[in-house]
């Protein structure tokens, strides 16, 4: 191996979207790294939640998927519909484990793959 890693991904966090400003101000910074071939903007594959009614299952995804080329993680991208916020978060393997998982046991249990995901809970701004 021995190649320097160029990203950054290990020292960002989630962070919730509270404001417009904040919501243009991300967009563009995975715009930047799309652009600059470092990221890429893949296919949204699993639900972040799964709502499970009387007569329906709903499944709600996330707007976007960005993957890191250079270290492989997967960054999750939710734009705020205000009053909702938006945010993003790290998706680790575990995540993506425990959401095939979930998606595969279906109707049997109301769940929220959201309490599951570790790094949302830990915000902090990120630097740029
Ligand atoms: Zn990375």
């Amino acid at each position: 191996m021995g190649k320097t890693m160029v990203c950054d991904c290990e020292e960002r966090r989630g962070v919730k979207i509270d404001s417009e400003r904040n919501f243009l101000e991300y967009k563009s910074f995975f715009e930047k790294k799309v652009r600059r071939n470092l990221f890429k903007d893949v296919e949204v594959k699993l639900p972040y939640h799964i709502y499970i009614g009387e007569n329906e299952i709903e499944e709600w995804f996330s707007d976007k998927w960005f993957l890191c080329k250079e270290c492989g993680q997967i960054w999750e991208f939710d734009a705020p519909d205000f009053p909702a916020l938006g945010w993003i978060r790290k998706i680790t393997k575990e995540d993506l484990k425990n959401r095939r998982l979930e998606k595969e046991k279906g109707e049997k249990i109301a769940l929220n793959l959201n309490l599951k995901i570790t790094h949302f809970e830990n915000l902090k701004f990120w630097n740029w």
